[in-house]
């Protein structure tokens, strides 16, 4: 049958998916806007709208503002009480689900601790949560959801090939959550979900950003252009197992020597520490610099200067607007921050230090990444060529 759609339909078709994407993602937007921004007629422009309006999608909000005498532009948005989608991060023993609208916002959420760790708990666990938020309206209500969790998978058949977390091997997730809620089902790793909720964060001509979780793994997302960069198979940023020392390095669980992870990797700050008769948890976020024992101290600053480097490495690598650092890790930054500092300034090449943007990211942003990407998803779905 795709050989029998002309050229013409494709292109409308094309047409409809940007023009509701730059609605969503730019809106409040005018038909004006619309046209100049794509290049189209504004009778082009009109028509497409008018069916956007018609299917419910797009609504009128309001009248812009105006130089010209006479009728003022309207502005449009995404309708922003339906379709719903539902964006959900799953963490070994907790669950959170947000329910949005197609711009991402919001309309309810909820987040619960449960027990039990097979794929019937977590699917269980998520249609509980769904029926909650969604009530009378149902489950139905919901038409795409992305989950966003850890593992080794590839994002476009749903399958987790390997699951640390929950300890699972070849779990097709995606494909019997769907069959279980009836609704189709996306998975993402949780950090491309956290690297989109920052992207959509921020101003559109900053399109290129990397975000690292310093947890006890160490992982990384890149936005590039103002997309995901997978690689090939889909297992781009694996930043932990990035080697420091593959000489005389200490071997990592990859099956490689002197991994980042092995010498930051939160397990392997803390067994130092413990080792060395500190009491410091791995929850750091309530310490002071001051409470800090020299020997802590001397233990947690090469620590620190070596993901200063590894972050200064990937600023010359990509040069991003922008790099978020989220995760328990973020604590031993902020408690040693001159020494972070320093080791990301002494590494970036000179040209770009004028431009170096380093967030200390606060909270689990995945959920909301999640949501957005539900609606990405949706939007794709729905004109698919
Ligand atoms: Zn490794």
């Amino acid at each position: 049958m795709r050989d029998e759609i002309s050229n013409a339909t494709r292109t409308g078709i094309h047409n409809r998916r940007l023009i509701l994407s730059i609605i969503r993602d730019e809106g409040p937007i005018s038909r004006i806007q619309l046209s100049k921004r794509l290049g189209l007629t504004s009778a082009a422009t009109t028509v497409i709208v008018r069916d956007l309006m018609a299917e419910g999608l797009v609504v009128e909000q309001g009248t812009g503002e105006s130089k010209l005498v006479g009728r003022k532009p309207i502005h449009l948005i995404v309708n922003p009480n339906r379709p719903l989608v539902a964006g959900v991060r799953v963490r070994k023993g907790y669950c959170r689900t947000v329910v949005a609208n197609l711009a991402g916002n919001a309309v309810s959420e909820m987040s619960r601790h449960f027990t039990g760790r097979r794929p019937e708990d977590v699917y269980r666990e998520i249609e509980d949560q769904l029926h909650r938020l969604t009530g009378t309206a149902g489950i139905d209500s919901i038409k795409y959801i992305c989950v966003a969790t850890s593992g080794v998978f590839n994002i476009d058949d749903g399958i987790i090939n390997y699951s640390a977390t929950f300890d699972w091997h070849n779990v097709p997730f995606a494909a019997e959550l769907s069959a279980r809620l009836g609704i189709p089902v996306h998975l993402v790793h949780f950090t491309n979900a956290a690297a989109y909720a920052y992207l959509r964060a921020t101003p559109p001509s900053n399109n290129n950003l990397i975000f690292i979780n310093w947890s006890i793994g160490i992982s990384s997302a890149m936005i590039v252009n103002g997309q995901i960069y997978r690689g090939s198979q889909g297992y781009a940023g694996e930043l932990g197992h990035m080697s420091i020392a593959p000489l005389d390095g200490v071997p990592c669980t990859c099956g490689g020597k002197g991994c980042l992870e092995t010498y930051c990797g939160m397990e392997a700050v803390m067994a130092k520490l413990h080792a060395a008769g500190s009491s410091l948890k791995l929850d750091l976020l309530d310490t002071n610099p001051e409470s800090l024992s020299e020997e802590e101290t001397a233990i947690l600053t090469p620590i620190v200067k070596l993901m200063g480097t590894a972050t200064a490495n990937l600023i010359n690598l990509f040069n991003p607007h922008q790099i978020i650092i989220a995760g328990e890790g973020v604590a031993l930054a902020r408690l040693l921050s001159d020494t972070f500092n320093a080791a990301v300034m002494d590494q970036v090449l000179p040209t770009l230090r004028p431009h170096v943007n380093v967030q200390l990211g606060e909270q689990d942003m995945a959920v909301h990444g999640a949501a957005a990407l539900a609606g990405t998803y949706l939007i794709n779905s729905l004109y698919n060529i």
